[in-house]
């Protein structure tokens, strides 16, 4: 059947997600493909803003690291999170940047490795080139660090793992979903054939999170870290998560051992003893207004699960490509996002010639996506306020921006694109 305009409203009509997009707060007249950058606004958090701000800090001040349950919002947040990723209870916080996060992760499982005669030989960590750079770098900066001999093995396709992977491998460091083309690994699968090497598996969640299924312990996953600002919808910059499952919690250290790691950080001992459980992975005091503005979008999750997300998210998805290339098809766009459903994230990334122009000349007419290189335009799919129609629409001003060259190749880039 023909798709029309009239025929994706009915699939708006259809849709049992579609009043969750109530939630959110978003601008008229703007399509916003761009949640997998920086998630919208859910409408709960501008009330929240006022109580954090007003009262649990104007008011009662000091009182409320108890009395608002300052002091556990990062366990609690975590404990929310915990069932989008797969995660039992205790077994994520809340706290610092994916960045710091990998950093602990990193130096957790080398760490966990050379404590064991059996493996302490190993000294390569494997992850791919086109990882999203920060995670590279992290690993890059610790080995170089640690100056113990530990080197980095740079893949260039999932295919490679299987001869990669060796008695020398200390951890395999992946990005779940690829922040560039929304390639999505088969967590368990991969996971399962590190083991068989005997290496650790830290996976990377930022464009998982929220996007699509996780089940970090059926996969037996090791360690992971992720983005709350993204899918999760926890506002720019808000902390991000680690995740580390209870089998390896008892022997979980990382060098940032600061006071919000101690078993008594108000005793004030002049030495480190860790806590026990994921609040080990707490470093120093945290950002609590950023984090009271995570929880209104957790709590939008809570409405419905991810199995009914990952539905509507294909279905967007599928639908964005065959518009494409249906409607765009006298267009050099490439599809640079597998077809695949197991191998898609929530995103599509197509690929042109002038991808920078014509992602700027869409913006200007309000269908917000991104540009990342080389060369690519970044769509992403939030099945929590993406309409269908606003996949049409947007499709169509695609088109109308490409037919009539209505772009300018001389435009000068942003410092964020
Ligand atoms: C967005 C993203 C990050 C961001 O890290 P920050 O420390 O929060 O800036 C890290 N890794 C991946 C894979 C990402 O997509």
């Amino acid at each position: 059947m023909e798709i029309s305009r009239n025929s994706c409203l009915t699939l708006d009509q259809d849709d049992a997600l579609a009043e969750l997009r109530d939630e959110f707060n978003l601008p008229a007249n703007m399509i916003y493909l761009d949640g997998n950058s920086l998630g919208a606004q859910p409408k709960a958090a501008l009330s929240r803003a006022q109580q954090v701000i007003a009262n649990e800090w104007g008011q009662d001040l000091i009182t409320s690291w108890n009395k608002a349950g300052w002091f556990d919002l990062p366990s609690r947040l975590g404990n929310l999170l915990a069932p989008l990723i797969g995660a039992e209870q205790d077994e994520v916080v809340v706290t610092d940047t994916t960045s710091i996060n990998l950093f602990k992760a990193i130096a957790a499982a080398l760490h966990q490795q050379a404590s064991s005669k059996e493996n302490e030989h190993r000294k390569v960590i494997i992850t791919e080139r086109s990882n999203f750079p920060t995670d590279i770098y992290m690993a890059e900066g610790l080995t170089r660090w640690l100056d113990r001999g530990y080197r980095l093995h740079l893949i260039d396709s999932p295919d490679e793992l299987a001869s990669v992977l060796n008695h020398d491998t200390a951890l395999l460091m992946l990005t779940h979903v690829n922040y560039r083309t929304g390639y999505m690994h088969d967590m368990e699968a991969v996971t399962a054939l590190a083991h068989q090497h005997g290496a650790l598996v830290c996976w990377d969640l930022a464009h998982s999170a929220g996007a699509v299924p996780v089940a970090l312990n059926q996969a037996n996953a090791d360690y992971a870290v992720g983005c709350c600002y993204k899918y999760l919808n926890g506002g720019p910059g808000a902390p991000a998560f680690i995740w580390v499952p209870r089998r390896h919690q008892e022997q979980f250290q990382h060098p940032l051992t600061g006071w919000w790691g101690h078993a008594t950080p108000f005793a004030m001992q002049p030495n480190f003893v860790a806590t026990q459980g994921i609040r080990r992975a707490l470093c120093g005091t945290q950002a609590i207004v950023s984090q009271a503005m995570i929880e209104p979008g957790l709590n939008i999750f809570a409405q419905t699960n991810m199995d009914a997300i990952r539905r509507k998210s294909l279905a967007l998805t599928d639908l964005f490509i065959q518009l494409v290339e249906s409607r765009c098809a006298k267009h050099a766009l490439e599809l640079v996002t597998p077809r695949a459903h197991q191998e898609r994230g929530s995103q599509v990334s197509l690929r042109h010639e002038h991808a920078y122009a014509v992602i700027q000349a869409l913006i200007e007419r309000g269908v917000i996506g991104d540009y990342r290189e080389p060369g690519i335009m970044r769509f992403g799919f939030t099945p929590l306020y993406t309409r269908f129609v606003d996949v049409w629409d947007a499709v169509e001003i695609l088109r109308d921006i490409l037919d009539s060259k209505s772009y300018r190749t001389d435009i000068q880039r942003n410092a964020v694109t």
